[in-house]
């Protein structure tokens, strides 16, 4: 049992029309991993990101969290879709971070960090906020708890985003290019946060260009191209030794 990934990524395919975006693409995740993956932009990260948490239906192939089939629940020895409330429950045990925060706008800080342990996770309100007042800490945004997201800069508004993501207690965080819509100098403390997550054992799957990050934080990198993976391995293989000549020009391109 100890073998069992937390997250298995089987054999998923995934097409928009006649456009096969994701060909056969699996991946295993280890409690406690941090995987990057990387690779030029329309290459399927966010679909196969969207295909992990079921926001995408994959056309073939599987997930499992801990084991379990994302989507599905078994009965004997048949697979039966779940219903959209028993995917959302399933769903919770997953932490998604969007490129571009997704916060509540109308909602202060504090309200977008306790609304979903709240109303979702039926968590006491009193509890919630000393939760809440905890994970801002952690982000470095304590003082930010009364104030409104529009208030925020972008790097601020991520740290909130991830401190609410963090307040479902997901067993398994999925970053969307983090840090790609922030300006450069607002970069580096949303990465610090990221990092400290990652220190803290957090299982964590990254698609970022920050190759720094990916090199020095993620103990697997995942090189995708044309919907499939190409290459992957430890971040001194892949940065320091690729193999594959597609992943040689990208590194190229973007190092
Ligand atoms: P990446 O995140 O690596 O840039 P994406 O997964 O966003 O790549 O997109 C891969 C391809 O799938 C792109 O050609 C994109 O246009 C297409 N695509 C993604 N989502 C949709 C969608 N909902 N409908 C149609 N095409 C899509
Ligand atoms: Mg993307």
């Amino acid at each position: 049992m100890t073998d069992i990934p937390l997250l298995r990524v089987e054999r998923v395919s995934k097409a928009f029309g006649g456009n096969q975006v994701l060909r056969e693409v699996s991946l295993d995740v280890r409690a406690g991993q941090v995987q990057c993956v990387i690779g030029p932009s329309g290459s399927g990260k966010s679909t196969l990101l969207r295909c992990v948490n079921r926001l995408e239906v994959p056309d073939s192939g599987h997930v499992y969290l801990e084991g379990e089939p994302i989507g599905y629940r078994w009965k004997g020895e048949s697979l039966y879709e779940l219903t959209p409330s028993q995917l959302a429950v399933q769903r919770r045990r997953m932490g998604m971070v969007f490129q571009n925060f997704h916060l509540f706008p109308h909602r202060r800080v504090i309200e977008n960090v306790t609304e979903g342990p709240v109303v979702v996770g039926g968590m006491d309100r009193a509890a919630a906020r000393e939760q809440a007042m905890a994970l801002l800490s952690k982000v470095g945004l304590a003082e930010k708890a009364d104030a409104f997201p529009e208030s925020l800069s972008g790097g601020q508004q991520q740290r909130v985003a991830i401190a609410r993501s963090l307040a479902m207690r997901p067993a398994l965080m999925l970053f969307d290019e983090p840090t790609s819509a922030l300006d450069p100098e607002l970069v580096g403390d949303v990465l610090d946060v990221m990092k400290d997550l990652a220190n803290e054992g957090m299982t964590m799957v990254v698609v970022t260009h920050e190759m720094g990050f990916a090199r020095d934080v993620s103990d697997h990198v995942v090189f995708m191209d044309g919907g499939c993976v190409v290459e992957s391995g430890t971040p001194e293989q892949i940065f320091g030794a690729p193999e594959h000549e597609r992943t040689r020009s990208f590194l190229s391109r973007v190092i």
